[in-house]
């Protein structure tokens, strides 16, 4: 079954799951794309900041599946922020990608105390101007940093890509998103690992004959969300990508919503962050 897709802001579509490659490395990169392509996948989330942008591009390009068939997204790291600088910074992703175009790149954290964000923005709104990236957005901005970007450019992100788990759901935030038309992406969907053994979702898994993984990866599909969980093991590769042959009732869709919890943030405080 294939990966259902999510139109985005400005039309252009994205597969709602895809494969994150954050500290996989670069020499093993190759071989895990193609094992991810070989399951089905057809969306891949990497970074400047992870170092395998090279490696996915290779993965890649020795596949047999077309390049302009697999949605890639990469980020611009947060020293590489401001207007001349972003775009040097493009083309260097660009370079170890080896690819012609990239399908959506991504501001990777606002770094608010910096304060080049907005610049960061126009660097990007050119690119996809001149066709290099097909679509544009931002990770870790919080509804300030991108009601200023919409107020100082007119243009909204078509996604942010925030962390998002069952024990950290992000549910004001969703709501700015949805009010400005911004589509949310999951990062961490799993809670790195640890939401799988909660109870409630096991339970759950249990009566579909799935994973907790399954339930999670699902929960976040039928909210409308685009999700990028990470594994180098093709079994559990397979596994994540393997949730489009059942749906979570709307009291199992409640019950996940229980685990929702204030302090359930993992990474860094984006209004803080810095680094
Ligand atoms: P994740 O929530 O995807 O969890 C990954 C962990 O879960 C790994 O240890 C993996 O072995 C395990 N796992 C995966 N599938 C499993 C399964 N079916 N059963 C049991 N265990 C399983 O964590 P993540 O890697 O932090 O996040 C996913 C992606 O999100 C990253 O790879 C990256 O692409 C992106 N990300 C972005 C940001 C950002 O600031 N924009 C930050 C963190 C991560």
């Amino acid at each position: 079954m294939s990966v259902p897709t999510l139109t985005l802001n400005d039309g252009t579509k994205i597969p709602q799951l895809g494969l994150g490659v954050w500290k996989m490395p670069d020499d093993e990169a190759p071989g895990i794309i193609l094992s991810a392509l070989n399951a089905g996948y057809r969306h891949i989330d990497t970074a400047a900041a992870y170092g395998n942008e090279a490696g996915v591009g290779r993965g890649i390009a020795q596949s047999d599946v077309p390049r302009e068939e697999i949605f890639v997204t990469s980020k611009l790291w947060n020293d590489r922020q401001g207007f001349d600088e972003a775009l040097r910074a493009f083309d260097e992703t660009m370079g170890k990608l080896g690819f012609d175009y990239l399908d959506l790149y991504l501001i990777h954290w606002p770094m608010p105390h910096r304060d080049r964000y907005v610049e960061s923005w126009k660097a990007l709104i050119r690119l996809r101007e001149e066709g290099r990236i097909r679509t544009i957005g931002v990770s870790n901005f919080l509804p300030d940093h991108l009601e200023r970007l919409i107020d100082e450019t007119g243009e909204a992100p078509a996604i942010n890509q925030i962390e998002l788990h069952p024990c950290f759901q992000q549910a004001s935030q969703r709501q700015v998103h949805a009010k400005l038309g911004i589509a949310t992406e999951c990062w961490s969907p799993l809670g790195q690992g640890e939401a799988l053994s909660d109870p409630i979702l096991t339970e759950i898994a249990s009566r579909y004959g799935k994973s907790a993984a399954q339930v999670i990866l699902r929960w976040q599909v039928q909210l409308g969300l685009v999700t990028i969980p990470k594994s180098a093991n093709h079994d559990r590769m397979r596994e994540n990508i393997s949730i489009f042959d059942f749906e979570l009732t709307e009291a199992e869709m409640a019950q996940i919503k229980g685990l929702d919890s204030a302090d359930g943030r993992i990474g860094p405080d984006p209004a803080t962050a810095d680094f």
